[in-house]
């Protein structure tokens, strides 16, 4: 043991500023590199604090199990893609979830046969009690109640972050029809399973077994799979976003129940940041929370009560050319084609061109562009586009009567003027970017294809746009020969 209890103490200090400082510094893009970094020194000194702190009890099982999990983590985190992330989070979640379900429940086994050798009359130099089952033996009566509430509600939260996440990963990843499905009774059957976990808990700090600890576990179970089943898959990216925090607050329970302090700090930074996380997805799109819990617009196909009169007008890539050589001022507005084409490259390419020829070129990043949330400003900080180009809705929403050319690339929803003139559509009030406003307005997209939420878009009938028809990568690429 190379750490001992205040060394301990003190790598969890320094460990938990440095996760504070790591989400902190990822609300920028120029600081968000180096507060990756802050989190894997902090991620990693938690782990040496306490693999080789107190009460570890065979340190030779302990390292095998971190070789294989971290050998297992590099494999599967090299082979996902960028637009398979949601996914990714969500498997990874649902691990959480299971690690909080069973060190809840070893928990009570252990505090259940600690009570056992006390009733016994056993004394503690009888029994080789070390670590955490020193820590039970010692605790009084009212301690060992609020570590049973803490280990209970811990497993209950863990339960249904596990096999929602699950439901979320399989939705995302397409092995679960996207579609919402619920059985008879819907969110009635939710509230009834919640009721039985608190019959349960009342059963057992009355003195039940652990058997009622084991069938709320179930019971919860069933309340994960079956609330996010019954909310569609297009909603998916909010709802990780919301299990994520689950996963933070069951960690949070389970560190009261070890008496770990750094999972306590870890589990609350992760379960508040979820939440805000859901808070901000949720009003770039103008949703209620609650509306997304309970299922409603994903999965939806339905289409708006708006009729758009006129025809699409194509154009090609010369006729875009000549359009950007006689502009001034560019903006881009990048959506989830972009993602998908996998343009970002050819896109950074065009803006050193444009910039080339003196043209101002920005960006214009709506909050819920692309699949979650800072999707697009990854992308394009991945293909070396200058920060300062890069704007938020608000920032840029004003300038568009002002701009020659908009090029839009692979976004449907997000610059669809429907939101703001049709209360009727499945997007009225969600916040848009203005791109209409502009000049003339290029569209690359493959077709005629609809966006996530399912609904037409007036943009691409209106006088001043032209829809630049084909694979947005390619597209862009024949811009740069013609430019
Ligand atoms: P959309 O899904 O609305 O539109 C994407 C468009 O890209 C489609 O119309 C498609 O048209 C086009 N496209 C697809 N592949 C390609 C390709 N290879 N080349 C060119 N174009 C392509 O995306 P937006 O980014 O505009 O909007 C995001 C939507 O996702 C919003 O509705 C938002 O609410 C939702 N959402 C976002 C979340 C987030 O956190 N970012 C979370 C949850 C939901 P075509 O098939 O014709 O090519």
């Amino acid at each position: 043991m190379f750490f001992e209890e205040g060394l301990q103490a003190a790598a969890y200090i320094v460990a938990a500023i440095l996760f504070i400082l790591s989400l902190g510094g990822l609300k920028d893009q120029e600081t968000a590199k180096r507060s990756i970094w802050y989190g894997i020194v902090g991620m990693a000194l938690a782990v040496v604090a306490t693999v080789f702190g107190p009460g570890v009890q065979n340190l030779f099982v302990l390292l095998i199990a971190i070789a294989i999990g971290a050998g297992l983590g590099i494999y599967i985190a090299g082979q996902v893609q960028m637009t398979e992330m949601p996914q990714l989070v969500a498997a990874l979640h649902s691990f959480v979830g299971l690690a909080a379900v069973f060190i809840g429940i070893n928990a009570e086994l252990m505090l259940g046969s600690v009570l056992a050798m006390k009733e016994a009359g056993t004394s503690l130099t009888e029994v080789d009690l070390t670590g955490f089952g020193e820590t039970l033996w010692n605790k009084t009566a009212a301690e060992i109640t609020i570590l049973r509430v803490e280990s209970f509600i811990g497993i209950f939260i863990g339960a249904v972050t596990f096999t929602g996440s699950i439901v979320a990963f399989g939705k995302l990843s397409g092995k679960i029809d996207g579609k919402p499905s619920q059985l008879p009774g819907g969110h009635m059957l939710n509230a009834a399973a919640a009721v039985l976990c608190i019959v349960l808990g009342i059963l057992y700090f009355g003195g039940a077994g652990i058997w009622t600890v084991l069938l709320m576990a179930l019971v919860a179970g069933f309340i994960g799979y079956h609330l996010i089943n019954g909310i569609g898959g297009a909603d998916m990216p909010v709802v990780v976003s919301m299990l994520n925090s689950y996963s933070g607050w069951a960690a949070a329970a389970i560190g009261f129940t070890l008496s770990n302090d750094l999972l306590i700090v870890t589990g609350a930074l992760v379960g508040s940041s979820g939440a805000i996380l859901s808070y901000i997805m949720c009003k770039g799109m103008n949703r209620s929370f609650i509306s997304v819990i309970l299922g409603g617009w994903g999965g939806q196909t339905q289409s708006s009560g708006q009729e758009i009169e006129g025809e699409q007008t194509p154009i090609k890539a010369d006729e875009v050319a000549d359009l950007l050589e006689e502009a001034d001022s560019v903006v881009i507005a990048p959506g989830y084609g972009m993602a998908v084409a996998q343009a970002q490259q050819a896109i950074s390419e065009l803006t050193t061109k444009l910039k080339e020829k003196g043209k101002t070129v920005r960006f214009a990043i709506h909050p819920v562009a692309g699949r979650m949330p800072g999707h697009m400003n990854v992308l394009l900080a991945e293909a070396k586009v200058p920060y300062d180009l890069v704007l938020e809705l608000e920032e840029i929403n004003e300038d568009f009567p002002e701009t020659d050319v908009v090029i839009v690339i692979g976004a449907n929803d997000i610059v669809n003027p429907a939101a703001n003139d049709d209360p009727g559509s499945p997007i009225a009030g969600m916040p848009v970017l203005h791109v209409w406003e502009a000049r003339h307005v290029i569209v690359s997209k493959r077709g005629q294809g609809t966006g996530y939420s399912g609904i037409e878009n007036p943009l691409f009938f209106k006088d001043n746009t032209r829809m630049y028809y084909g694979d947005a990568k390619e597209s862009v690429n024949a811009l740069l020969q013609k430019l």
